[in-house]
């Protein structure tokens, strides 16, 4: 508690108000799921038609067509990423952080699905395979690829240590950007957004609710593996940190690259498969 509150009265009933049973926000039964049965057989049949390398500590893009695979693979060490997502054909719809751990859970595994922002709300991407699925949550309630971080960023280290550093994953993934569209880097900058932290492992302590991390449990070829909804633009940060198991922000942490690998499917076993339009719902004045 705040010791700012410690003079708040407590009500007489503050334990029965405490007792209410929580619900769920969102119940999700009403979503249609994605049938994993069909993107397995997919799966089974696809072939590689690219990678990219994502350099320690630096960004990189890479660009993955509707009804196509894409793994983003650990390499030589424990290394976490900071993923954006974008719609290739417009970067006004990115990938909606909040709203897919609100319709999820803190962190994402296979069968859960990367929701863009308002008003297109759909799913961008449905993970299909997760190496990292065993972990589930650790006795200090940290699960890996969380959806409750942000990015890690020069603002807010010139903030909390008053340097400043350019290697933090929100400038990788504007440099990255940039380079990309061929765009000034302060025009990118409002397009990057909050991530999905891959193999990242965090969670909120239990005393004092705050975020943290712990060294990533990846190990080099261990991978997580996402379907295309639609044809994305991703971005992608070899954050800083390494494993996070220290700190990030800085040079002090071992890092390690990051690959993205892009696989095709026989496209014919999804002629059944319900590619998403944007959300219908249209705002009234
Ligand atoms: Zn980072």
């Amino acid at each position: 508690m705040s010791p700012f509150n410690a003079h708040i009265p407590v009500p007489a009933d503050a334990a029965a108000r405490r007792a209410m049973k929580p619900v769920v926000c969102y119940p999700v039964e009403s979503l249609v799921a994605p049938d994993m049965r069909i993107l397995d057989r997919a799966r089974a049949t696809m072939e590689k038609v690219g990678e990219v390398i994502v350099p320690p500590r630096e960004g990189n893009t890479f660009e993955v067509p509707k009804g196509h695979f894409f793994r983003i693979v650990s390499v030589e060490g424990p290394q976490v990423g900071d993923l954006n997502l974008w719609n290739a054909n417009d970067l006004s719809e990115r990938f909606f952080s909040g709203k897919t751990r609100a319709l999820h859970a803190t962190h994402v595994t296979t069968g859960n699905r990367l929701w863009s922002n308002l008003p297109s709300l759909r799913p961008m991407a449905t993970i299909s395979h997760d190496t990292l699925g065993w972990y589930g949550f650790d006795e200090f309630g940290g699960g890996v690829h969380d959806v409750i971080g942000t990015r890690c960023d020069p603002y807010t280290n010139r903030l909390l240590s008053g340097s400043d550093y350019h290697h933090c994953c929100h400038s990788n993934l504007c440099r990255a950007l940039a380079h990309h569209t061929g765009t000034d880097i302060k025009a990118v900058e409002p397009h990057v957004h909050d991530v999905l932290n891959v193999f990242m492992c965090t969670g909120f302590t239990r005393d004092t609710q705050q975020y943290f991390m712990k060294a990533s449990p990846v190990r080099p070829g261990d991978f997580l593996e996402m379907f295309a909804e639609i044809d994305l633009l991703g971005a992608l940060s070899a954050c800083p940190g390494g494993d996070c198991s220290t700190s990030h922000s800085s040079d002090v942490a071992k890092c390690y690259p990051l690959k993205v690998e892009i696989y095709r499917p026989d496209m014919a076993l999804l002629a059944d498969w319900p590619f998403p339009e944007r959300n219908g719902y249209q705002l009234q004045v």
